[in-house]
């Protein structure tokens, strides 16, 4: 007796190669029917025998295609039709491509096996791919995912590819950038003595990496510069040409095992590494690859993923190379050829080039895993523009985000999609980028500008703002930067009217009364909005940013207020005379700023702590910190207490001066800073949590990028029975501010209307 059944499957189920699956499927398990791309998801008729239906059913769900992910399935009985066979249908038309652009993909292991096999079409094909892998997004110009619309449409299919493409029971039905070497781009090396091509070029760049030399190669959403990262002399040019003194760089590893020998790799953090994302994954380093990360304990590290790097690490390139963005110092990846070339002359010896362009820049995800789960730190290869949640709201939507760290986020029918990693836009090419990004977007998903809603920071200088306000959409609002970072997190829970306690810890950020917060304590949820209850007690931000920059000058502004302080002038201490300077523009209030901002409260620990240089890259000096903290067992936390709704930092601060002036280690002194920091904190969530009878605390900003500062936190909070919600999808960094803006926006723009 023969059953019939509908079957619809949600999630990203499509660009992913899943009507191909449910097609070979259906063969297996003698189903007749057949399976289409529906109005949201996958649609399937299904005839077969009861056993064998429930089998096809189950192995929909345990074995669906590795790029995608399902949400729901469901089942419904219908009428049986007695039709033969099972067939891939032409998929119902929409008028708007709201169809989820996907990912770019690490290479599958079908594809792995026939780049290695000697009788393969494909053998050592740098560009193979198919629906389970390869690149999306980057080679994507606009929608629908169709060849003509791909960076791939200069290379018309061959016969062998065509056939491939056609048949639905190949896994390169429809894979959109599918190639071989008979028809599809191919890959160079230039350097001073010629050039290469194929396998030679291959063997050349393995060559040249093993003689301790920079190759520029190009990957899916840039250029990265590699050399062999346990070569010192290759390692401290590459630092000197690039211009970058101390940020750590990232490694790619032969494999899991050769990750395993450089880092300390939990269970979880190793899933991290080999998840489809394929982020580079900050763990604790085991050995020393001298001036890969310099004062660091973590090491970032990732796999290979494109043919290329396989290709690479096959020929015998070292198991260990940095593999860093190729760009000076800060400025955003180079991606297409005579951008790299410019740029890059006289950084790299040589250039490993592939013919097929790269639609846009999309630099590596860098993610860890937290005390409270993994933690995307930046989002941009294999995530981004996923869509990270669904917001209430009908209109079109475009948040812009903040100044540092930027992404995007475009809100369409409901789906935020959050663009890549922009960057800082204070440098003018990733000002650029970020234009290019917003135009990008809007244009693939055909938004209405008269529609739009453009949701920026409440920063009136912002560059991300000015932008904003000059854009042709119908209407613009203002996000408050702290309460944005407490409803990315909410958003990613499609949390909407829970009542929460907010705390944003963060370096900077313009306040409601236009002051430099970053320690705020905010209560309420989402829809009804976010009241500021409670804050870091001011100090001064003498000069301005140009106090992020310097640790002592950051001081100087929490120091002025602190009786009995040492001389901080002098031994063990010995501030540079900016602190002096800075005091001055304090005592005599010229271009000084009130600030709350628990990062700047991080960087005057770290300068009593010795950190007395100027930074060189956001952070460094909390980072710094933190990793001092790590090597103390000291279990003391100095006190900051909470009163009023005020931190004050002024007992916490006069001890670690006082510590050090009395010897204590400095990695005593940091952990009982860190410690006091996350008591003072935990004071403060404790007595507004009772006070106001909530039971679900959101932690956000970029201070709790410091898992120590975490961890402490959590530890004193689960005694009291409090929910932690903290990032996972979006960065707790600026990185995340847009999905915040958007989230706030949906409802702030329904009060209005
Ligand atoms: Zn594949
Ligand atoms: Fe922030």
């Amino acid at each position: 007796m023969k059953f019939a059944c509908s079957i619809h499957v949600r999630g990203v189920v499509q660009g992913v190669g899943f009507r191909p699956f449910i097609y070979r499927l259906a063969h297996e398990h003698g189903i007749s029917g057949w399976v289409l791309n529906g109005e949201d998801g996958v649609a399937i008729h299904a005839e077969a025998r009861e056993t064998a239906l429930q089998a096809f059913i189950d192995a929909i769900r345990t074995q669906a295609p590795p790029a995608a992910s399902i949400s729901a399935i469901e089942v419904q009985a219908a009428a049986a039709n007695g039709a033969p066979g099972f067939t891939i249908r032409e998929s119902e038309r929409r008028d708007k491509p709201t169809v989820r652009i996907s990912p770019d993909l690490p290479v599958c292991e079908a594809c792995r096996r026939e780049l290695f096999d000697p009788a393969d079409r494909r053998h050592g094909y740098p560009y193979i791919n198919c629906t389970n892998c390869g690149p999306r997004y980057s080679v994507i110009l606009a929608l629908p995912y169709d060849r003509p619309n791909t960076t791939m449409k200069p290379w018309p299919l061959d016969e062998y590819c065509d056939a491939e493409y056609h048949d639905p029971a190949n896994r390169r039905f429809h894979a959109q950038p599918v190639a071989c070497p008979w028809c599809g781009p191919h890959y160079l090396l230039k350097d001073a003595s010629g050039m290469l091509s194929d396998n030679q070029a291959i063997q050349r760049t393995v060559q040249l990496l093993c003689e301790g030399h920079i190759v520029a190669i190009k990957g899916l959403g840039g250029y990265h510069l590699a050399c062999d990262a346990q070569n010192a002399t290759a390692v401290n040019a590459l630092r000197e040409r690039k211009y970058r003194k101390e940020k750590p760089f990232a490694v790619m590893v032969r494999d899991v095992e050769a990750a395993r020998a450089i880092v300390e790799l939990s269970s979880e953090a190793e899933a991290l590494l080999i998840s489809i994302g394929r982020p580079i994954v900050l763990a604790p380093a085991k050995a020393d690859l001298p001036g890969v990360a310099p004062d660091n304990d973590d090491l970032g590290v990732m796999l290979p993923y494109t043919p290329v790097h396989h290709l690479l690490f096959a020929a015998d390139a070292p198991d260990v190379l940095v593999m860093t963005s190729a760009n000076r110092s800060s400025e955003p990846i180079a991606y297409d050829e005579k951008d790299a070339f410019e740029r890059l002359a006289g950084v790299a010896d040589a250039f490993l080039v592939g013919d097929r362009p790269i639609a846009r820049r999309i630099e590596d995800s860098v993610a860890r895993v937290g005390a409270l789960g993994p933690v995307i730190l930046r989002r941009s290869r294999g995530y981004a523009p996923g869509a990270v949640a669904s917001l209430p709201v009908v209109r079109p939507l475009l948040a812009v985000g903040a100044d540092l760290k930027n992404s995007i986020t475009l809100v369409v029918d409901g789906q935020a999609f959050v663009s890549q990693h922009i960057g800082d836009l204070d440098h003018y090419q990733a000002f650029q980028a970020f234009q290019e990004t917003i135009r990008d977007l809007a244009a693939m998903y055909d938004v209405n500008w008269d529609d739009l809603l453009v949701v920026h920071d409440a920063h009136p200088q912002y560059f991300s703002t000015t932008y904003a306000l000059a854009l042709p959409s119908a209407e613009k609002l203002a996000v408050q930067h702290h309460r944005a970072h407490v409803a990315s997190v909410l958003a990613e829970h499609g949390e909407w009217d829970k009542c929460v306690l907010g705390v944003s810890c963060d370096g900077t950020g313009y306040g409601d009364d236009g002051s430099i917060w970053g320690g705020e304590f905010f209560a309420g949820s989402a829809r009804e909005g976010f009241e500021r209850v409670a804050h870091l007690r001011c100090a001064s931000l003498p000069g301005g940013d140009a106090a992020a920059q310097h640790p002592v000058q950051a001081a100087a502004g929490f120091l002025a207020q602190i009786d009995g302080l040492p001389d901080v002038t002098a031994a063990p201490f010995n501030f540079t005379s900016r602190y002096q300077y800075a005091l001055e523009l304090v005592r005599k209030d010229v271009r000084s700023f009130t600030t709350t901002s628990i990062g700047r409260l991080f960087d005057s620990a770290a300068a009593l702590l010795g950190f007395t240089r100027g930074i060189t890259f956001e952070g460094q000096a909390a980072i710094w910190l933190e990793a001092q903290a790590r090597k103390s067992v000291s279990t003391v936390a100095y006190s900051f207490p909470f009163e009023d709704g005020e931190l004050d930092f002024r007992p916490l601060l006069l001890a670690v001066a006082e510590q050090r002036k009395r010897g204590l280690e400095p990695r005593d002194i940091a952990r009982a800073f860190q410690r006091g920091v996350a008591q003072g904190l935990a004071n403060g969530i404790r007595e507004l949590c009772s006070k106001r009878e909530l039971n679900t605390v959101v932690l956000s900003g970029g201070v709790f990028q410091n898992d120590l500062l975490l961890s402490d936190v959590r530890e004193l909070l689960d005694a009291q029975r409090l929910t932690i919600w903290t990032n996972h999808a979006v960065p707790p960094n600026d990185g995340g501010i847009s999905l915040g803006q958007a989230a706030m926006a949906a409802f702030l723009s329904d009060h209005r209307e």
